[in-house]
């Protein structure tokens, strides 16, 4: 065990609560992703803000690294303790500390999930509007800028969050942001956390702008001959303006997935799923442009009326993931996604398809369109290195590909480990402008091979001579 003299001042201080059994570090040495497990030396399931500030203090004074936790359900590496040291487990912080519905808005604890707090808000007829596939934490949603199926609506967390308690690095506690809709009050330093995967400090409590639960939702079903006829109508049904609050794209490979793990017969071809929120009369109006719009590109359509069809087609959307990796069972997929401006959908992923074909790659593509964000899930034998090995370059020119096209390497799961070999030479040259941001490297982490703030600079910061 490492990190000794930390662990024993750690115990003095929580006494019994500094957790070192295999099965509770191995429940927090990765999370869903195909990086191999690291676990912490310890995990402490903190209950206050005030207990995570000592928790950090006491790292601090010792050196010993930090990795905040959420619900773990990250992808790209994030929570993996590639160093060791002390895993803080926000999940037990999980109380909606107050609502306003008039002002809608309200302040959580950082381990509170998106269910639960939707759940809380159900009577007031508000919502946090963030749909994403897991089940995850408010704290790790703003830590990876978490956002999903209604970004082409509502934004991304950095829309949501208005405000933020913060335990830095060196065990301080700080607010940042407040319940006003706007401020011109200086630097944006809520913000400057939003994405920060933990390297900045740790989230303990953040004030959300809520939404109203609009008067009706319905959904539309569309299978078309081409992935280009399909981005064509997200391009056209965007520029109409239409009451869109989610708009889903699959690949024929991703449909068939789907058919094969839900028993479903959607014709295996590229496939939009569309949500359109709003008044019932604006929604009905709207549907039947959107019907229209891909009925002339080429589009089949499939009837969805009733509130239980509407639960059963977006169930089969939040089904993409495993239902990919069902094609090959027993394999590990590396699931990445990148985003690129829309009108780039077609050309990236026709160039990514022909890569893949050429490479013989299995790697079913879902995305949230709508924003020009897709995922892909790259199959690959663990034990075949060499097929490995083409999967990651693959995966590489992908990232190169997003960013030629004026994209990113990630539109939602952030850089972790998997994205930081990716950023390479970008980030370590534009390191030096954020040198200020940070006293040290993160709460705890510094360099190789765990995650630093440099990885999380390159794709945001362009150092043009
Ligand atoms: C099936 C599936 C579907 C998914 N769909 C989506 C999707 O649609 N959209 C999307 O954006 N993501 C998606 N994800 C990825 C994942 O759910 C998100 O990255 C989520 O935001 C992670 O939240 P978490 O609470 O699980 O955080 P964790 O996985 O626990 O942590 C994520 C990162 O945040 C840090 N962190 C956690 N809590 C804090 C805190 N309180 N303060 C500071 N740092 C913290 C961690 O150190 C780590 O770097 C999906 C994942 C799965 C498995």
């Amino acid at each position: 065990m490492t990190h000794q003299t930390a662990f024993a001042a750690l115990d003095a201080a929580f006494p019994g609560r500094i957790e070192r059994g295999e099965a509770v570090r191995a429940q927090h040495g990765a999370g869903d992703s195909w990086h191999p497990a690291a676990l912490p030396d310890a995990v402490f399931m903190a209950q206050s803000t005030e207990e995570v500030a000592q928790a950090v203090k006491l790292c601090a004074a010792h050196g010993c690294p930090i990795v905040p936790f959420g619900a773990g359900s990250c992808i790209e590496g994030q929570v993996n303790a590639t160093q060791g040291g002390l895993c803080i487990d926000l999940s037990q912080m999980d109380k909606l500390l107050r609502v306003s519905p008039e002002d809608m808005d309200c302040t959580v604890q950082a381990g509170l999930t998106r269910q639960a707090l939707n759940e809380e808000l159900r009577a007031t007829g508000l919502f946090l509007p963030i749909d994403i596939g897991a089940h995850a934490t408010l704290g790790g949603m703003a830590s990876t800028r978490a956002s999903g199926t209604m970004t082409v609506r509502h934004g991304t967390m950095a829309d949501l969050v208005m405000g933020l308690t913060v335990v830095l690095p060196d065990g301080q506690i700080v607010q940042t942001g407040g319940r006003a809709r706007k401020s011109s009050s200086g630097y944006d330093l809520t913000h400057l956390f939003i994405g920060a995967e933990g390297t900045l400090g740790i989230i303990t409590e953040l004030t959300l702008r809520l939404s109203g639960i609009p008067e009706t939702a319905k959904a539309g079903l569309y299978s078309f001959p081409t992935i280009e006829a399909a981005t064509q109508t997200v391009v056209e049904a965007l520029q109409f303006g239409l009451c869109l609050n989610r708009i889903e794209l699959m690949d024929a490979l991703q449909v068939k997935a789907i058919n094969a793990y839900n028993k479903t017969e959607l014709p295996d071809q590229p496939t939009l799923l569309v949500d359109l929120a709003g008044s019932e009369q604006q929604v009905d109006t709207d549907r039947d442009t959107f019907d229209a719009l891909a009925s002339e590109n080429g589009a089949e359509l499939h009837p969805v009326n009733t509130p239980e069809d509407y639960s059963k087609v977006w169930a089969l959307r939040h089904s993409a993931l495993y239902a990919a990796r069902g094609l090959r069972p027993g394999c590990k997929s590396l699931s990445t996604d990148v985003c690129v401006p829309v009108s780039e959908l077609p050309r990236i992923l026709a160039e990514t398809g022909a890569d893949l074909d050429a490479e013989g790659i299995i790697a079913p593509m879902h995305g949230h369109v709508g924003d020009g964000n897709f995922h892909l899930v790259m199959l690959f034998d663990d034990g075949d290195a060499e097929e490995k090995a083409r999967v990651q370059a693959a995966h590489g020119r992908l990232v190169e590909r997003a960013l030629a096209m004026g994209g990113t390497a990630t539109g939602e799961h952030g850089v972790g480990l998997g994205k930081k070999k990716l950023h390479g030479g970008r980030a370590r040259r534009g390191a030096g402008a954020y040198e200020n941001a940070q006293a040290r490297g993160g709460p705890g982490q510094s360099d190789e091979p765990g995650q630093d703030f440099r990885s999380l600079v390159a794709d945001d910061l362009r150092v043009c001579a």
